[in-house]
């Protein structure tokens, strides 16, 4: 049977290693670490993500800022928004949540943020870091992964890990982590896309599956080694009239058949989900603390 990569236990952990570093600060009169996220229009989803991470601040101890601007803020007016917040040496970590509304580009505003706070790890200069291997901000689906990986002593080393998606938040950067000489690492690594001929029989090969393509239930059993550790990063919501919600969430495996042949697998929900917002956490003490940009 598989063992289960268990990111709802992993992520509390976390939090609470943060926590208690977090009393600690405070017990030498240290600063706070303090988030400040930018939030610009009214999506339901972008209010309830934003909301988790206030929330989760909160409970480790942080100071945090929600920044609320209107749907119609000119591009200007924003980037002048994150330039104050850069400014402001009160706030460690400065997270902008996207989408933003279509008449704002995305590039202009990440790269606004000032690689010193930038927690969500996309800005350029972060990016660049991530892939020389030097200390950086790791973004916060990657990163969750890496430590899911480490902390439930995944051997990386000599696997091939095939990825499945080529996004800049998860596919591309999980590739580059896999590749490097460091633990997790040291992976042959192949990363496929929606144009890669033969996907079932590149994804047979891996050692480490690492799934993140955005289709629900995409690898089933006969697209699996024997013993591979499976990574499913989707998340989709699906109707179900037996839940008090209406909904249940599923990823981009099969997880019930795929789970038995399995060496170790990610259950959705419970597993790279929750630790998103953890790593989100980490990113911000090691902010406060000057750890990256001392
Ligand atoms: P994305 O930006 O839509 O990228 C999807 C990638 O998958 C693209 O590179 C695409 O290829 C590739 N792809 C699409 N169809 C394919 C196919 N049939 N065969 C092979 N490759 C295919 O997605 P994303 O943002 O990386 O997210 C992926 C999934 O993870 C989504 O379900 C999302 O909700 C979830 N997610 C979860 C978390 C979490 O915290 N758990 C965080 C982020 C994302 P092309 O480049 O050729 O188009």
């Amino acid at each position: 049977m598989a063992i289960l990569i268990d990111g709802k236990k992993t992520s509390e952990q976390i939090k609470s290693e943060i926590a208690s570093r977090v009393g600690e600060i405070k017990a030498s009169g240290g600063k706070i670490p303090h988030l400040a996220a930018v939030l610009v229009g009214d999506d339901g989803a972008s209010q309830t993500y934003v909301g988790a991470k206030v929330k989760a601040c909160e409970q480790v101890g942080f100071r945090s800022t929600l920044v609320r601007l209107d749907a119609g803020i000119t591009e200007e007016a924003l980037l002048h928004e994150v330039q104050r917040i850069n400014d402001d040496p009160d706030i460690d970590g400065l997270i902008a949540q996207l989408p933003l509304p279509k008449h704002i580009s995305v590039e202009k505003v990440t790269a606004k943020i000032k690689p010193e706070k930038d927690v969500d790890g996309f800005t350029p200069a972060n990016v660049g870091r991530m892939a020389l291997n030097w200390p950086t901000y790791v973004s916060a689906t990657p990163y969750g992964i890496l430590e899911l990986l480490k902390r439930h002593e995944i051997e990386t080393s000599g696997k091939h890990c095939v990825v499945i998606g080529r996004s800049h938040i998860v596919g591309s950067p999980m590739s580059i982590l896999m590749a490097r000489n460091d633990y997790p690492g040291n992976c042959t690594v192949t990363i496929t896309h929606s144009r890669t001929k033969n996907l079932d029989e590149i994804a047979r090969s891996a050692d480490i599956l690492i799934v993140a393509l955005g289709r629900p239930e995409f690898v089933t059993a006969d697209m699996v080694k024997e013993g591979a550790v499976v990574i499913d990063v989707g998340i989709h919501r699906i109707a179900d009239e037996s839940k008090k919600s209406g909904f249940r969430l599923i990823g981009d495996v099969k997880y019930d058949e795929v789970a038995p042949k399995a060496s170790a697998i990610t259950p959705v929900p419970g597993g790279v989900g929750p630790m998103t917002i953890a790593s989100l956490l980490y990113n911000t003490l090691l902010a406060a603390e000057r750890k990256i940009y001392p």
